[in-house]
């Protein structure tokens, strides 16, 4: 059985501890660690050990993972102590706040015995997962306009994500997770990133985020991250040369609209007239040339009905796989890299205000 200690028992922290409470034979969490009293008593109600330090836990030969839930500032510290003492690490993401301090990471990573990953979830959240399946089955033929959005209304962003020092901010909350998911969509390079970043009522970092991804073989991708948008857009609206596709929500309502055959890609438009005047371009297309299909019906990577724990078992089942030595691990420091690239270029995109040309 493997033990792991969780430093920061949030939110997060207290979800990882009942992700793998009681879920796994091969895993348990058996201690914690906070800077706040009061969270540490939570710990001590789950009956786990607490520890006075984070250095206590990587001196501890009994722990051998380590899960890293704090504010994003912390995370690099902790990572390097923890993969000095040869845990194996569990980092939230941002993994850390830039690309170089990243590097450092990864050649700690490099002499440690323990294993480094990073608790990138949404890459197997069912939204995501079915507008890949619709890219790579073809069904609406060749991608090239991808919309992936989560529009909020919270408008004021909670505790520490509201502090530039911590490493607060949309780009690097919700923005990681829509970059890094985009760039499961396409296995090519990204070629150009160009970033409008608001700070609609936050006083220090970005509450709205857009992001527009240039990949080298021409498909273009919109991020969005709004905490103040009262109307939501859907969360994905896929454009592809042959059809569109619309996911609306995490429930994945939605829909699939196709040309129904080679035939309906020419029709003979006649110029109509609108509310808005004459158009021939914009005329409604005969219903009859097009096919409406529901989206596609999928299975989490397990091969379960999705379910609320889906992503943690695949995530911490990879996790044992890879420390047994059976498995490579899912979620690797390379990958977390070019996310963390593309978000410095859309820091100085926003900045500067203009795309900047890249090879990521
Ligand atoms: P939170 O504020 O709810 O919890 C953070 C905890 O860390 C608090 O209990 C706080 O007291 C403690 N803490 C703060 N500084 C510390 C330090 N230096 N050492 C030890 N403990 C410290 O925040 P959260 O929402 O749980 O976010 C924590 C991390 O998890 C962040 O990196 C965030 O980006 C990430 N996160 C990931 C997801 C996801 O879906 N993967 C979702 C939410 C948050």
């Amino acid at each position: 059985m493997y033990k792991a200690a969780i430093i920061g028992f949030g939110g997060m922290g207290k979800w990882h501890f009942r992700a793998i409470k009681g879920r796994f034979e091969e895993l348990d969490v058996t201690g914690a660690y906070d800077i706040r009293p009061e969270a540490n008593e939570e710990a001590r109600a789950e009956s786990l050990r607490v520890y006075n330090s984070a250095e206590e836990i990587f001196a501890d030969p009994n722990i051998d993972v380590v899960i890293i839930a704090t504010p994003n500032d912390s995370h690099k510290d902790y990572i390097l102590g923890a993969l000095a003492a040869n845990k194996h690490v569990v980092c939230e993401k941002p993994v850390v706040l830039s690309s170089e301090d990243l590097v450092e990471v990864m050649e700690a990573e490099k002499h440690s015995q323990g294993l480094f990953t990073i608790h990138q979830n949404r890459r197997w959240d069912k939204d995501f997962q079915t507008a890949k399946t619709i890219i790579e089955t073809d069904a609406i033929g060749r991608p090239y306009f991808v919309e992936s959005r989560v529009n909020g209304s919270s408008v004021f962003l909670h505790g520490w994500r509201d502090y530039k020092v911590n490493g607060g901010g949309m780009l690097y909350d919700w923005g990681v997770h829509l970059i890094d998911q985009c760039l499961l969509l396409n296995p090519g390079k990204v070629t150009s990133v160009t970033a409008h970043l608001f700070q609609v009522h936050a006083q220090e970092v970005d509450d709205n985020v857009k992001v527009l991804l240039g990949f080298e073989d021409g498909l273009s991708v919109l991020l969005e991250v709004a905490t103040n948008c009262f109307i939501p857009m859907p969360r994905w609206h896929v454009s592809g040369a042959n059809g569109t596709a619309i996911i609306q929500n995490w429930d994945c309502e939605g829909r699939i609209v196709q040309l129904a055959d080679d035939k309906a890609l020419k029709w003979e438009n006649d110029i109509v007239y609108t509310a808005a005047g004459p158009t021939r371009t914009m005329a409604p297309r005969p219903v009859n040339t097009t096919v409406q299909k529901e989206l596609p019906q999928i299975k989490d990577a397990l091969g379960d009905e999705y379910h609320r724990h889906s992503s943690a078992n695949i995530f911490y089942r990879n996790l044992i796989a890879a420390i047994k030595g059976e498995e490579e691990l899912h979620v690797k420091s390379e990958q977390a890299l070019r996310v963390l690239r593309i978000i410095e270029l859309a820091f100085q995109s926003a900045e500067e205000g203009r795309g900047i040309a890249c090879s990521i």
